[in-house]
């Protein structure tokens, strides 16, 4: 296995830009995630990575190996698509060979590799069957078996596991997070289901239109987000826009509904930036009692409360008119109707205060 970088690397089809000055480093045996929404260029990134694509510009490393002009089958990289593209004429056993037998492989080895790989998915006993008399779970094993079979020095998924239903899904996520920490193999997995990657991924490399807007782990990347664009992608949250009045001893911003206390969410803070308050639905409580307070207390009417079960959420309308979604859990559940007048409270610690960028309103809306 191999750790990777890329340096700078730059792709553009036509007049679209793929992908713009990607530098990304990950190490060997890392479970890495490229996440973001369609057509930010995770395919491409991950294509690249593989040798079927040619960077315009920039480098791609295999520790301290250049691969940047490798064609794909120098690589050692193996690949899991969507749509598992198994071999419909081959069976079970013949489709995990395959990569084997292009490399010349005495009939013994094979045999032993092929039979390794299989019981490693669990499939040892589908080796006669053809695809498609597998189940949809079942033939992305195969694939996986495939992909791993040759050994390679990283594995690359690209959305892996979207065709299967939710609950094989879970089931294959944890399979494939096993299997990952057992064989200690670099795994680069591309993904726009954010629930996925927070599940999965020791790191993530969240992209936008080209770009990595923000590299962390889950925690990293969905309590402290860089941008307004991570913040939205990644779960659900409430922006409210304001103005930096204070970075004395806190930052304190104004807003329509009061001063909000907050955690710097970007360098150089100054009085005067326009900014938005992050919170997350799950830090904000009902103050039930009048007299309880907390560092930030906003006051709004319940206009909407829908019921779970394990969690309650509630549309709370500011009177400034915007609107913030919170969420109750179960014993700690708070009962409120629609149309009581509420004291909304969250800590300072649960509000990161992002510049609000114009880049980002565009591409928000
Ligand atoms: P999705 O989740 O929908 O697969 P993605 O993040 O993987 O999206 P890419 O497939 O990498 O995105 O595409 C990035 C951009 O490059 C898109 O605007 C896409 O239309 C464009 N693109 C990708 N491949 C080509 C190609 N072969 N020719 C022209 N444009 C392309």
């Amino acid at each position: 296995m191999f750790g990777i970088k890329l340096e700078n690397v730059t792709k553009r089809f036509d007049n679209v830009l793929a992908l713009d000055r990607i530098n990304l480093e990950i190490d060997a045996g890392e479970f890495f995630f490229l996440l973001g929404p369609s057509g930010c260029g995770k395919t491409t990134l991950l294509r690249i990575l593989a040798g079927f694509e040619q960077p315009e510009r920039g480098r791609v490393l295999f520790d301290a190996r250049d691969v940047t002009d490798v064609p794909p089958h120098e690589r050692n990289t193996g690949m899991v698509f969507q749509n598992y593209a198994l071999w419909p004429h081959m069976t079970v056993w013949k489709n995990v060979e395959y990569g084997l037998t292009m490399r010349n492989m005495s009939q013994h080895a094979r045999d032993q590799k092929v039979r390794r790989a299989l019981e490693m998915v669990q499939m040892s006993g589908y080796a006669e069957r053809s695809p498609n008399q597998l189940s949809g779970g079942q033939q992305q094993r195969v694939a996986l078996a495939r992909a791993l079979v040759i050994e390679p020095g990283v594995v690359l998924l690209d959305e892996p596991l979207s065709n299967l239903d939710a609950r094989l899904r879970l089931e294959m996520r944890e399979q494939l997070q096993d299997l990952q920490r057992t064989l200690g193999v670099t795994m680069i997995y591309v993904t726009h289901d954010q629930k996925e990657a927070l599940a999965m991924g020791a790191r993530i490399a969240v992209m936008q239109m080209g770009k990595v807007a923000q590299i962390g782990t889950p925690r990293d990347v969905y309590r402290q987000p860089l941008t307004r664009f991570v913040a939205d992608f990644i779960g659900e949250i409430n922006l409210i826009s304001g103005e930096i009045k204070s970075v004395e001893f806190e930052v304190v911003a104004t807003t329509d509904v009061g001063d909000i206390r907050g955690q710097a969410g970007y360098e150089g803070v100054q009085v005067g930036d326009q900014v938005l308050c992050a919170i997350r639905p799950e830090t904000i409580d009902f103050l039930s009692d009048e007299n309880k307070t907390t560092d930030n207390v906003i006051l709004g009417r319940v206009r909407r409360a829908i019921y779970l079960g394990e969690v309650e959420q509630f549309f709370v309308e500011l009177a400034s008119g915007d609107q913030v979604k919170l969420i109750q859990y179960g014993a700690t559940m708070q009962h409120a109707q629609p149309g009581d007048e509420v004291r909304l409270g969250f800590s300072q610690q649960q509000v990161v205060v992002l510049r609000d960028e114009a880049e980002d309103r565009d591409e928000a809306v």
